[in-house]
């Protein structure tokens, strides 16, 4: 073989197992477990930033709709003000055909989905169907107490939203000027709660669901229990090292 056709080959070769091998660290599917007030989403974004896969977030999904006021939106607003799951219905079809579009085809991490038993059998069987594999099961084990009190104790600083500050979490508690709480990153004394960070009812009901084993969240998660290992990550520690200690379990 003249030399530029062994360089030609060389480089088809390395091109064939580069490929391969991106296929092998992108083609990843993934479900992230975690109770409001675990820190979920900004791991999944850790988890997101390893893979480069899309993150899917239910939650995401149904506030887009809402906001654009589409019939998805409408349908699923008074739901979500309860604190209430939307129904299957419309949930379980709305992410199966999500999973199925084009920026998937090499992976995904789902968050916020399943939510109850109903939905994990029903992407249990979609993913049998599609002959699709789950590589990890995420889950961030936090107690229900705590959980409550970090949603409940979060203040949001006017200058900037990732500035955190919590009231019921001493490495992240305000600093105080003159008896006032003021923002510990910049000083500002404009701290406020989400009205929605507030209503008690609302997170009982939405906790009441995670933490459900018969039908609920942990019941979702235990469906997949038996399939694939769950990768379960202590969520008391803050976020640097939690994010540390779910990169060291999928490494
Ligand atoms: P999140 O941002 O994940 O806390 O979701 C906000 C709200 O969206 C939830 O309280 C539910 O009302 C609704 N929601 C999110 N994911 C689901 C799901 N898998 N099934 C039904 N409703 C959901």
């Amino acid at each position: 073989m003249h030399q530029n056709g062994y360089i030609f080959h060389f480089q088809q070769a390395a091109k064939a197992a580069y490929l391969t091998l991106r296929k092998e660290l992108t083609d990843m599917n993934i479900l992230i477990f975690g109770p409001n007030g675990s820190g979920k989403g900004t791991q999944g974004a850790v988890v997101q930033k390893k893979y480069g896969v899309p993150h899917i977030e239910t939650g995401v999904i149904f506030r887009v709709n809402i906001k654009n006021g589409t019939e998805l939106g409408q349908k699923a607003k008074g739901f979500i003000d309860r604190g209430e799951l939307v129904p299957d219905a419309i949930t379980v079809p709305m992410i199966l055909n999500r999973l199925r579009e084009a920026d998937c085809k090499n992976g995904w991490l789902l968050d916020g989905f399943p939510r109850n038993l109903a939905q994990a059998e029903a992407l249990g069987k979609a993913l049998q169907d599609a002959g699709m594999k789950l590589d990890y099961v995420i889950e961030i084990v936090l107690d229900r107490e705590i959980a409550k009190k970090r949603i409940m104790g979060r203040r949001l600083c006017a200058t900037d939203n990732n500035h955190p500050n919590n009231i019921f979490i001493d490495a992240i508690k305000p600093a105080e000027k003159e008896g006032k709480p003021v923002c510990r990153v910049c000083g500002c004394d404009k701290l406020t709660a989400r009205a929605d960070d507030q209503d008690e009812a609302a997170i009982d009901k939405r906790h009441g669901i995670y933490y459900d084993t018969k039908t609920g969240t942990l019941a979702a998660a235990n469906y997949f229990r038996t399939r694939v290992k769950i990768l379960e990550v202590d969520g008391t520690p803050g976020v640097k090292e939690v994010s540390q200690a779910l990169l060291a379990k999928l490494a």
